[in-house]
């Protein structure tokens, strides 16, 4: 018979119904058994497992010895007859005519594939390709390709329009020191940190609702489990509407997300049971926070971010994801919106119990107040002149959020871990692969 590598089928394509056909298969050597007088070689490609029996003395003698020598791992296409069996993968296995080694791997391998050596994180981060190839971590990047394209359906549903803004920049979204400087030519330039000041300028052309799906940069030095030097970030900014219009829209984001994938079954190789959350989630100001806080022992006053140990309190007392509003306007952004009257502005984070997903607010719209609030947090507004000129020819109010796509991974498969759910993970040691 003749190989076909290009007409090859997938796994899950063949079934003991198509016993008696010839057939291609190609992929991985997953796993080898000698039983001697019969051997197994179990394939493995992106869909699944096929069994490949060869019957000493039935086959050819050098079929059977270059399956034998075949090192683990390596590439290989099998052509050959389907036969029904119950106890192989897919109720079928395939009596092999033809096999070629398209690549063959090294014997001493980086990683185990079939799940059963565990390995450290590093070890696994450092051979990604090969860890991609355990069923476990596959799924979690064939989730992640889902989320994206659900949370595109749900925000082109809702009239969203998809935007790119540029990543190389000139000046910081917060003025913050967490920024990576590159050389621009003969000038210093900087890695983005948010598409925040991009977003906004674009309320100001009357696209009216804009969302994207971009890596952001962050040169936070510190090293924790939830924390990326490169995240990607879901950001949307919505015009003539107030913080709440925004808040909802996340929080229903949020329940499509959930009840999109609780219905996918590649769940189950994560040994997962996706529970939708209900809306709307409950909001606490940042006031109430603190009480909640204070009554527990953490020691924190008004004006004090929420440390990781604070977050776990607020999460295992409300056990659901939540928002908290009213923040003071000092540890916001200047772009926030002051409550009238108050130190408060019209900001909000969500919250998983576990940590936060999403920062948002309503934004100010004004050019004097946002001018004054740049300067009050200590930074020049001459590096800030093109996004503030969009505030001076008719700028509508507007809101918006970012949310963390690892963030929201992570908490939604219980991975502990945020290098887990992303391909090759930047952080303060790993620059490679
Ligand atoms: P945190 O306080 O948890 O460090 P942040 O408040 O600095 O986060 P924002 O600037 O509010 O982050 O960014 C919006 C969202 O982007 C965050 O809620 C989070 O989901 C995600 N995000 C921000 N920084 C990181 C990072 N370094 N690694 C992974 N995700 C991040
Ligand atoms: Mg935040």
């Amino acid at each position: 018979m003749k190989l076909s590598i290009e007409n090859r089928r997938y796994s899950h394509e063949i079934t003991a119904k198509n016993d008696g056909k010839e057939v291609s298969i190609a992929g991985w050597v997953h796993e080898k058994r000698d039983l001697g007088g019969v051997f197994f070689l179990i394939v493995r490609d992106r869909e699944g497992f096929a069994q490949v029996t060869l019957h000493k003395g039935e086959v050819e003698r050098e079929l059977f010895e270059q399956a034998r020598k075949v090192p683990r791992e390596s590439v290989v296409a099998i052509g050959g007859v389907v036969k029904g069996e119950e106890k192989a993968p897919g109720g079928y296995e395939i009596l092999p005519e033809r096999m070629e080694v398209l690549s063959a791997a090294s014997h001493v391998l980086p990683l185990d594939t079939t799940g059963k050596v565990g390995a450290e994180l590093d070890t696994r981060l450092d051979a990604r390709f090969m860890d991609l190839r355990t069923e476990r971590t596959k799924h979690i990047f064939i989730i992640r390709s889902r989320v994206l394209n659900v949370i595109r359906e749900f925000l082109g549903d809702r009239g969203f329009i998809e935007i790119n803004t540029p990543k190389i920049v000139s000046a910081a979204t917060e003025g913050g020191t967490a920024l990576f400087p590159i050389s621009y030519f003969e000038r210093e330039a900087f890695l983005n940190q948010s598409p925040q000041l991009y977003k906004q300028m674009l309320m100001a052309s009357g696209f009216d609702r804009v969302y994207e799906i971009a890596p952001i940069f962050r040169a936070e030095e510190h090293d924790t489990t939830k924390h990326l030097n490169e995240a990607t970030s879901v950001d949307v900014e919505v015009a003539f509407v107030s913080a709440e219009e925004v808040m909802r829209i996340l929080e229903e984001l949020i329940t499509f997300v959930y009840s999109n994938l609780a219905l996918y079954p590649d769940l189950n190789s994560l040994k997962l049971q996706l529970e939708v959350p209900k809306i709307p989630f409950m909001r606490i100001t940042y006031e109430k926070a603190l009480e909640l806080l204070v009554e527990a022992g953490e020691q924190i006053e008004w004006g004090d971010d929420l440390s990781t140990s604070a977050e776990h309190i607020l999460g295992e007392r409300i056990g659901e994801h939540y928002f908290i509003t009213e923040w003071p306007c000092a540890i916001k952004p200047f772009y926030a919106q002051p409550l009238e009257g108050k130190d408060t502005c019209n900001a909000f984070d969500l919250m998983h119990p576990r940590l936060e997903l999403a920062s948002g607010s309503q934004r100010i719209h004004s050019y004097e107040l946002l001018k004054q609030s740049i300067e009050s947090k200590g930074l020049g507004t001459a590096s800030f002149e093109f996004y503030l000129n969009a505030f001076q020819y008719g700028m509508p109010p507007h809101a918006g959020w970012g949310l963390g796509v690892e963030r929201l991974l992570m908490s939604m498969l219980g991975i502990d871990n945020v290098r887990e759910v992303v391909l090759f993970p930047r952080d303060r040691r790993r620059l490679t692969p």
